[in-house]
């Protein structure tokens, strides 16, 4: 049977015709899973008052959840967490001493990618704090440099937007570039996870 995006097949229901039962879920749909069950675990964090209301209903941080050719999933979420969540994508902020991240900000140096580097710009949270940086840094961190079609699905709960899709300024110029210089091709799930993703505009 036809299926057009965004239909109430969300809702999972059985029709009855259909033996096999469960649609199964999109790649983007999964992603999303992910994003939910981490960001209510960052919520809830046991031990932190600021990461709860940073990642509770009214905080604005971001999510993401991404897959490379169809591989694993790899997770971000935005901030300088502590080692509890050691598991999510660090990127530039792995394993950095107080003195270490100040000079890193400073340099504004990048792995992203091998050949024609990125170069952050100054900002007052820096940029290398954000969720994508942190999974492109991670991934550019070894060799050989990934190469394919990255699957992004970005929970950015803006204060304009609580679920906006998109990458903010700051890492739309560090995805374009991966884009442009780094054998990348990114796409972003949209709002409805059941619909495909779109490629990034540069
Ligand atoms: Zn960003």
């Amino acid at each position: 049977m036809a299926m057009t995006a965004g239909n109430s097949a969300a809702t999972g229901v059985n029709t009855g015709s259909n033996a096999v039962g469960d649609i199964p879920k999109t790649p983007c749909e999964e992603l999303n899973d992910k994003n939910n069950s981490q960001r209510a675990a960052l919520a809830s964090d046991p031990q932190s008052q600021s990461i709860r209301s940073n990642f509770g209903p009214g905080g604005v941080t971001t999510v993401v959840h991404g897959s490379l050719n169809g591989g694993p999933a790899m997770g971000a979420a935005s901030r300088l967490l502590p080692s509890r969540y050691s598991h999510l994508a660090e990127g530039l902020w792995a394993g950095k001493n107080k003195q270490q991240r100040a000079a890193m900000k400073k340099s504004g140096t990048s792995n992203v990618c091998p050949g024609n580097q990125f170069k952050y710009e100054k900002a007052a949270r820096p940029h290398q704090s954000h969720c994508e940086s942190k999974m492109l840094e991670t991934m550019f961190s070894g060799s050989p440099a990934p190469s394919g079609t990255l699957l992004l699905n970005i929970n950015w709960q803006s204060a304009a937007d609580p679920n906006s899709k998109l990458p903010c300024r700051a890492c739309k110029k560090l995805l374009c570039h991966a884009q442009k210089h780094c054998n990348l091709k990114i796409e972003l799930c949209a709002k409805d996870p059941k619909q495909k993703p779109a490629p990034l505009k540069c």
